[in-house]
């Protein structure tokens, strides 16, 4: 841990990003996958004196402030979020914030309800392994239809697919029985990619860790829409590299996303009516390169009104969708987020 040197410049950890807010900031760590709150007053520290020394902090602030400027200090170091050289700047360059990915799609979620999912999904199969996908979503709709043999069918269709990961949504048939989980703990231990199971419709909600295959098995008492709409929380804040690149250059959410409903139509949301045509006449490399369908993916927190002061910005994905206001010349939310940047506080 470096000591505190007053004469000595000091320097940020270049993955240590503090990120302001409208009434306090936050330091994201990406290395470490963790986040600090702090007040306005040291991001401004952090920002103006990031290679310089805490003697020109004191100078700027006066010996007044010296107890204070010293706290924050055994706080950053404490932390690991500085270091103290007598290097120039230029050893130290920021991080590179442009975002790229091995794969075209970021996320497709894929609704399969009883055989309609014969029609589309060895076309989208075939797509997908060319383009590359980072993560599948599959969501059984019908309680009358679904059945573990359907998921393994269905799982065994994707096992050749180059992707990080995959989730399933599949509907409550009553209470979980300690047989039930082990039967989908086993399942997913053949489809290792599977990180998380959600059962929706449960009676109660609970989720734990499957034994042997580490994924979630997580339930919910709302319906599947619900879900989908969830709105931010703190347990859903995500800091990594990623993310946090994602976000300063797209939105986070609908970047590369893709909804395919049951009848194998293309949505650029759930809760929109505008489809951009089928799997059996739409090839995925056509529907990607077409404006309108990325239309949300352009708008970033930075430009959405609210959003844009909000300190968890770049480590939030919020599926509402943004709207134009001509008048104010801003993207806006027409409905409220969970959590208000002005007050600091959350609703829910
Ligand atoms: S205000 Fe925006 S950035 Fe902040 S938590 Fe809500 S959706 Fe996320």
């Amino acid at each position: 841990m470096s000591k505190m040197n007053f004469n000595e410049p000091y320097f940020l950890y270049t993955n240590c990003i503090p990120v302001k807010g409208f009434n306090r900031s936050i330091i994201y760590d990406l290395q470490r996958e963790d986040y600090e709150f702090i007040p306005n007053d040291l991001y401004q520290i952090l920002k103006e004196f990031n290679g310089k020394t805490i003697n020109d902090i004191i100078k700027k602030y006066g010996k007044n402030n010296i107890s204070a400027i010293e706290d924050y200090f055994l706080f950053l170091i404490e932390k690991e979020y500085v270091f103290f050289s007598n290097l120039s700047k230029s050893h130290f360059p920021p991080l590179d914030m442009e975002f790229s990915k091995p794969y075209k799609i970021s996320t497709i979620v894929i609704d399969i309800d009883s055989d309609s999912y014969v029609k589309y999904i060895d076309t989208l199969i075939y797509e997908l392994k060319t383009l590359g996908c980072g993560a599948i979503s599959l969501r059984f709709l019908n309680k009358k239809t679904f059945s573990i043999s359907l998921l393994e069918n269905i799982l065994e269709k994707f096992k050749d697919l180059p992707t990080r990961s995959i989730e399933i949504w599949i509907p409550s048939k009553g209470q979980i029985k300690k047989a039930e989980s082990e039967i989908l703990d086993n399942i997913c231990l053949i489809y290792q990619r599977v990180y998380r199971v959600n059962v929706y419709g449960h009676i109660e909600s609970f989720s734990f860790l499957l034994k042997k295959s580490y994924s979630y098995l997580c339930t919910y008492v709302e319906n599947l829409e619900y879900k989908m709409h969830a709105l931010p929380s703190l347990e859903n804040m995500v800091v990594n590299l990623e993310l946090f690149c994602e976000s300063q250059n797209f939105n986070s959410y609908y970047n590369g996303k893709i909804f395919v409903d049951k009848e194998g139509y293309y949505f650029q949301t759930l809760f929109s009516d505008q489809s951009f045509g089928n799997v059996a006449s739409v090839s995925l490399q056509d529907l990607i390169k077409l404006s309108e369908f990325k239309k949300y993916s352009i708008i970033k927190k930075d430009d959405i009104k609210v959003c844009m002061d909000c300190e968890f910005r770049y480590m939030c994905s919020d599926s509402r969708i943004p709207e134009f206001k001509i008048k104010e010349n801003q993207y806006e939310h027409t409905t409220l987020c969970n959590y208000s940047p002005y007050s600091n506080s959350w609703i829910n």
